[in-house]
C-alpha cells in the first residue's frame, strides 16, 4: 500500500476514536497528505529511508512551521510557528516521514498526568477513567490506541517513560545533548531530552536513529557520531551484567509491579544476563533536587513570555507593568504559575545558597552514584513507576503527591545518562513498564537488551 492510504488510515481513525481520547490538539491532514504523496514519488524512485512516508504524530512542545504550537498552553494557543525544530527537520524533510499532527500534553511539560493541559486531559486508551501519565499524555495514548504508530516525545523528569509505562508502550531518552533543543520550547534547559515512543524498541531505534545527531543551533548538542541502533539489536545478551539498585525496590513501591519486574529478571536471566544487586545511596533525594532544579530553570525560560513579542496578551492593560502581570496571569495555568514562583524564590537572594546551590550539589552526588555503579553493571533495572495509572482527578489536589509519580525516573535527567521504559506485563489488567538506565550514549545498548526481551 501506499504512504498516502496509509496516512489516510490513521487520520480515519484519529477522526473517529480521538474524541474519546483527546490525544491531540491539532491534526493536520493537509499537510500529512502532501508529504504523503511526496512520499509516494520518493519510494517510486527507488530513494527511500526507512522512515519516508511513515505517519508520526509530533509532541506539541517541537515547534512546526506554519502550524501552531502551543505546548498545550493558552499562552501560546494562538502561535503559529515561525521555523521548524530540528526534529521536526529531520524527521519530515531528510527522512521523509508524514506528520499527522500535534499531540496533547502536559502545559509546558510540567505534570505526569497530562491534566495541566489548556486543552483538557487526555485518557488512557486501556481504561477511560485513569490518566495516560505525562507529560507526553498524548503522544503515548495516540500510539496506544493506534492513532499513530510512533510519535515523538520529551523527557526532562521522566516524561516519556512514566507515560510509556502507564500505556503498554516502548519509550527511549537518548543521553542529554543526543538530539536538538533546537525549537523544541525549553522547560528546563540542563534536563531536557527529546526521544521516542514506539510499540517495540525495534521501532524507537529506527525513529530515533534518524532524530539524533549534532545540531550546532543547539548549544549543548554533543559533537559525536551516532552510533548504529539497529545493527546490534539482534546481539545476544550473554555475559550482560544487571545491576539492581536497592533503592528501587524499597518502600513505596507497590507488590505487584515488584512482581512483575522480579519476573523480567529472572526472563534476563534466562537470557544469560548476571544480575547484580547496586545502590545509588543519593537516589532518595532525587525528588527533591529536581524540583528546586527544574522550577528554577523554568522561572527563567519562562520570563520571555511577556505579552509582548508574542503569546497571549491580555485585553485590559493601562500600564505596562500591568500588561505584563495580566498576560502572564491569564496565560498560564496553576502548576505553570507554582513552578515560576518556586523557581523565583529558590533563586532569590538569600535563598540560593540553601536551595539551589545545595541542589547542584547533591546533583553531582547523584552523577557520581551512577559513575560508580556503571563500573559494576552494565545497565541499570528498575521499576518505572510505583504502581500502574492512577484515576484522572485523584492527584490534582496534592501537588506533592503528583511530583512522587517522577521518583524512579528524575535522576536518570540529573545525571543525563539515556533511561527506557519497556512493558513488563499487566495489574489488574493495566500495563506495567521496567525501566532500564544506561551509561552515557549506550543508547544502542538499551535498544539491543529491550529488543532482546522483546
Ligand atoms: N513530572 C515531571 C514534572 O512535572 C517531569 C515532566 C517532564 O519530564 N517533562 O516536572
Amino acid at each position: 500500500f501506499s504512504s498516502r492510504e496509509l496516512t489516510q488510515h490513521y487520520l480515519k481513525r484519529i477522526e473517529t476514536h480521538d474524541p474519546k481520547l483527546n490525544s491531540f490538539i491539532t491534526v493536520t491532514p493537509e499537510i500529512a497528505l502532501a508529504q504523503a504523496d511526496a512520499a509516494d514519488a520518493r519510494i517510486k524512485a527507488g530513494q527511500a529511508g526507512p522512515l519516508t512516508g511513515v505517519p508520526i504524530a509530533q509532541k506539541d512542545i517541537f515547534c512546526t512551521q506554519g502550524v501552531r504550537t502551543s505546548c498545550a498552553s493558552r499562552m501560546l494557543d494562538k502561535f503559529i510557528a515561525p521555523y521548524d525544530a530540528t526534529v521536526v527537520t529531520k524527521l519530515h524533510g531528510e527522512g521523509g516521514a508524514v506528520m499527522l499532527g500535534k499531540c496533547n500534553m502536559d502545559e509546558f511539560a510540567m505534570g505526569s498526568s497530562n491534566e495541566t493541559s489548556w486543552y483538557g486531559p487526555v485518557k488512557n486508551p486501556w481504561d477511560l477513567t485513569r490518566v495516560p501519565g505525562g507529560s507526553s499524555g498524548g503522544s503515548v495514548a495516540a500510539v496506544a490506541a493506534l492513532l499513530a504508530p510512533v510519535a515523538t516525545a520529551t523527557d526532562t523528569g521522566g516524561s516519556i517513560r512514566q507515560p510509556a509505562a502507564l500505556t503498554n508502550l516502548t519509550g527511549i531518552k537518548p543521553t542529554y545533548g543526543r538530539v536538538s533543543r533546537f525549537g523544541m520550547i525549553a522547560f528546563a534547559s540542563s534536563l531536557d531530552q527529546g526521544g521516542v515512543v514506539a510499540r517495540s524498541a525495534e521501532d524507537a531505534a529506527v525513529v530515533l536513529q534518524a532524530m539524533s545527531g549534532f545540531d550546532p543551533r543547539d548549544s549543548t548538542s554533543v559533537e559525536r557520531d551516532v552510533d548504529d541502533y539497529l545493527r546490534d539489536l539482534n546481539r545476544p545478551i550473554d555475559g550482560l551484567r544487571i545491576g539492581l539498585p536497592k533503592e528501587y525496590f524499597a518502600e513505596g513501591l507497590e507488590p505487584a509491579i515488584r512482581a512483575c519486574v522480579e519476573q523480567a529478571v529472572k526472563q534476563f536471566e534466562q537470557l544469560g544476563a548476571k544480575i547484580v544487586e547496586v545502590s545509588l545511596p543519593h537516589a532518595p533525594l532525587s525528588v527533591p533536587t529536581y524540583y528546586v532544579v527544574a522550577p528554577a530553570e523554568a522561572s527563567s525560560n519562562l520570563a520571555r513570555f511577556d505579552g509582548v513579542r508574542y503569546g497571549h496578551r491580555t485585553e485590559s492593560s493601562r500600564t505596562l507593568e500591568e500588561l505584563y502581570k495580566k498576560s502572564r496571569g491569564e496565560g498560564f495555568g496553576p502548576e505553570v504559575q507554582r513552578r515560576i514562583m518556586i523557581g523565583t524564590y529558590v533563586l532569590s537572594h538569600g535563598y540560593y545558597d540553601a536551595y539551589y546551590l545545595q541542589a547542584q550539589k547533591v546533583r553531582k552526588l547523584i552523577y557520581e552514584d551512577f559513575r560508580k555503579v556503571f563500573e559494576q553493571c552494565d545497565v541499570i533495572l528498575g521499576p518505572t513507576t510505583t504502581d500502574v495509572a492512577f484515576e484522572l482527578n485523584s492527584k490534582m489536589d496534592d501537588p506533592v503527591a503528583m511530583y512522587l509519580n517522577d521518583i524512579y525516573t528524575i535522576a536518570a535527567n540529573l545525571a543525563g545518562i539515556p533511561a527506557m521504559s519497556l512493558p513488563c506485563g499487566f495489574v489488574g489488567g493495566l500495563p506495567v513498564g521496567m525501566q532500564l538506565m544506561g551509561n552515557f550514549f549506550e543508547e544502542a545498548r538499551l535498544l539491543n537488551v529491550a529488543h532482546q526481551y522483546q
